[in-house]
């Protein structure tokens, strides 16, 4: 899962970036309301999470430029702390759900999580494909009871495979859903991500079939 973080204090933008990083979702960064709006203009992502106070264009008009483009990507606004006035006209310009600074990255972190979930389907922590289970908030995936150890990226491919179980998933796709702007996931290292998956799951009645010049299938045979 992708997301954008548009933030100008370094130090808070930083640290956020890491520890969504280590959580497993591919993180860019924006540091000024300028920069965001032409990065949004032409890319994608699961998720923004948008300070309000930016220089060169102030969050409000970012997000205004974001839903006038019809984007219904999810947006938390960043917001200074009791600032009412901003909250209810972030919400009203279509933000979808905002937090006051200062605040703790595990609150953050859970709403992300519920942000992401709700802009995809079904809308559950756990995803479930036959006895295959990823649960989106402990980062941890297991086969009829039985952990599989997958890596934060194994599980994000796996993530974005399940949340399409019994469609194709196109290549490029998913590696959009899986780099950032600093690093590039190659079609190789997908083919290798895919390759321990199956590996992981060689016993069990799951299948990710490669469909060719279309993309990838997870689905269960049970
Ligand atoms: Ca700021």
């Amino acid at each position: 899962m992708r997301i954008f973080i548009v933030e100008d204090d370094l130090v808070l933008a930083d640290g956020l970036k890491n520890s969504l990083i280590q959580s497993g979702y591919a993180v860019d960064l924006a540091i000024n309301g300028a920069d965001a709006d032409g990065i949004l203009a032409y890319q994608t992502f699961d998720l923004v999470v948008l300070d309000l106070g930016l220089p060169r264009l102030s969050g409000f008009e970012v997000l205004k430029r974001l839903r006038s483009r019809s984007s219904k990507t999810p947006v938390l606004i960043l917001t200074a702390n009791d600032d009412v006035d901003d909250r209810v006209k972030g919400l009203d310009l279509g933000a979808d759900d905002y937090l006051s600074k200062p605040f703790i990255l595990a609150e953050l972190e859970a709403r992300v999580r519920a942000l992401i979930r709700r802009g995809q389907a079904g809308g559950s922590a756990i995803l479930t494909v036959g006895k295959l289970q990823l649960d989106t908030t402990n980062h941890a995936a297991t086969y009829n009871s039985a952990s599989l150890n997958l890596s934060a990226r194994e599980l994000a491919v796996l993530e974005i495979l399940m949340l399409k179980a019994g469609k194709v998933v196109n290549k490029e796709q998913m590696l959009e859903k899986l780099c950032n702007f600093d690093e590039d996931i190659s079609d190789n290292a997908l083919e290798v991500y895919l390759h321990r998956l199956r590996k992981k799951l060689d016993h069990s009645d799951i299948n990710i079939r490669t469909i060719r010049g279309l993309g990838y299938m997870l689905e269960s045979n049970a």
